[in-house]
This record gives C-alpha cells, structure tokens and sequence, in this order.
C-alpha cells in the first residue's frame, strides 16, 4: 500500500525523485551513461558514433549530466575540438540503475536475447543478479515494500520545471533504440509515479488520481499508454489496473532510481517518494545487486559487461 503523507510547504523546486526522473528518464542520457560506464568512452565523437545524435543534442544532454554533478568537462587536449567527459563519483554510482535496466530490457524485451551479458568477476556467474536490502540481506520484493509518498511535494512541483519536450529527441537509434519499451515507464515523471504506486498496490483510477492530483485527461493518458506498453493490464472493472509481470519487473529500476536519487540529494527534507521494506527495520530501503552464483554483494568494479554488440 502506498502511504501518503499530507501537509507540508509547497516545494519551489521540483522534488528530488522528480529531478532524477526528468534527468535520467531519457533514452539518450541512459545511452551516454551507459556507453561511459560499459565502455569508458569521454570523446564527444564516439558518443556521436555510438548513438547517432546531433551534436547540439548531444551537447545539450552533456551539459545536464554536468550540471547535475554526474560528469566533469575536461578541456580539450591539443588537437581536439571537443572536451573531454568523465563520470564523477556520483556518476559512477548511476551503474545499479544501469544494470537493472539491463536486467529488464534482457528479460522483457523481445531484443533481449541481443543484450551482452553481465558477468561477475568473483565467481565467474553470468546473467541477471537478484535484488536484495542492503540491511537485512534478504531479497527484495515489490510486495515487499510499503512506498512512501509525500504528496505535497510532487503536486506542487508537478507544475513547475516542466522537463523537455520528447520532440526535441533525436529519432531512436542503436543504443538508445533499446531503451525505448522501459522509457514507456519512466521517461516521463507522470509516467513514472503511476507507475511506482502501480508497484505499491494502488490499482483504482480513482486512487490514482486522489494521490497525484492531476487531471482525468493526462492520467488517462499515461494508463492507455502504460496498458500499451503491457505494463498494465486492464481489471474486470474498467477504472482498474494492475501490473503485467513486465510491469512489475520494473521495481529494481524504481528502487535504485530513488536510492540514487537520495544520493545525489542527501540534503533534502522532503525526498517525495520512498521506500521503506516491510520485513527489517530500516527506515528507507538501500537496495543491492545480490550474485546468483555465489550469493556475495555485487560491487561496481566486480562486474564487466561481456560480448557488448556495440563494441564489436
Ligand atoms: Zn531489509
Ligand atoms: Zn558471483
């Protein structure tokens, strides 16, 4: 059940959930992201060979991952045009996320089998790890979870900081090709919260709309296209909704989200979203990535993407 809290200032800003999923909910920033951490690439020119984006586009959502505190801009070494981009600590904390939506994308999507595997190196297993709470060390569950949402700071922000036009996307291709049934889920905020309450049992129309406060039309809107996507599925009663099992595969992508997000705002009173694990007593889940194989925590430098299609 998701636990709304009432009350509180109307946020100026746009809550931290809401920043994150506006910056990461963007099938071109997910591809930068991953082509950095899988393949270490910072020139300018191999993002544009491996995502096929205009260079305007490319710089723009660049200088967003700056901003947001996720790479550093190195000046252009002598002979270049371009500068150089590295990812910072916080950028390199992004790489659960990354691999839950690898994890996805290989299970759910009908491109999957193209996925390169994940391997970890301390046991040699391959394949998809399992999600586990990083305080109790027992495996997480959607249904595990009581979500948390403070109600007041999404509405408020809801009408503020709109984020960018899908238009101004370059059309999908390669990289970013494979990210487009995820960025159904989460490449729009509105998107994104139904989903997140879909996973914390809210199933009525009604109940939807009680909790966002927003219009008929645009949650109408997001359910059509969530239902098309096949990430919900239509009760007997029309004004109902549940998650397909591709819907509720999502989780680990929303766990680590929110967890990434309460990293790179550590400061913050009102986080909007949370989650909070039913069976251990932490306050806020801190999800994991537990190996299959041989049960250890999963760590950034302990797995390699193997047989990556776009590096050959
Ligand atoms: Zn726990
Ligand atoms: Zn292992």
């Amino acid at each position: 059940m998701a636990v709304v809290k009432a009350g509180g200032a109307a946020a100026a800003l746009s809550s931290p959930i809401e920043q994150t999923i506006d910056l990461l909910g963007d099938r071109l920033t997910v591809a930068i992201l991953r082509e950095a951490f899988v393949d270490h690439v910072r020139k300018f020119s191999r993002w544009i060979d491996r995502t096929g984006a205009p260079p305007a586009v490319l710089t723009t959502r660049l200088n967003a991952l700056v901003e947001a505190g996720l790479m550093v801009r190195e000046p252009p070494s002598a002979g270049r045009e371009h500068h150089e981009y590295l990812l910072t600590d916080l950028g390199l904390a992004i790489w659960e996320f990354l691999v839950s939506v690898w994890w996805w994308q290989r299970e759910w999507s009908p491109a999957g089998a193209l996925q390169p595997e994940l391997v970890h190196l301390d046991c040699g297993h391959r394949g998809p790890p399992e999600l586990m709470c990083r305080h109790c060390n027992r495996t997480v569950k959607a249904r595990d979870v009581e979500v948390e949402l403070d109600s007041s700071s999404l509405v408020f922000a809801g009408h503020s900081g709109r984020r960018r036009s899908t238009r101004t996307n370059p059309e999908p291709r390669r990289a970013d090709l494979q990210f487009t049934e995820v960025m159904e889920a989460i490449g729009d905020r509105w998107s994104a919260l139904v989903t997140g309450l879909a996973l914390s049992g809210v199933s009525r129309f009604r109940e939807f709309q009680s909790i966002l406060k927003i219009s008929p039309t645009t949650l109408s809107e997001r359910l059509m296209r969530l239902t098309d996507a096949e990430m919900l599925t239509r009760g007997d009663d029309e004004r109902q909704y549940a998650l397909t099992p591709r819907g509720r595969a999502l989780f680990p992508i929303f766990a680590f989200l929110l967890a990434w997000s309460q990293r790179a705002h550590p400061d913050t009173a009102t986080p909007g979203l949370g989650l909070r694990h039913r069976r251990c007593a932490a306050t806020s889940l801190v999800p994991a990535l537990r190996c299959r194989g041989c049960d250890l925590t999963m760590t950034r430098t302990s797995v390699r993407f193997e047989g990556h299609p776009l590096s050959r």
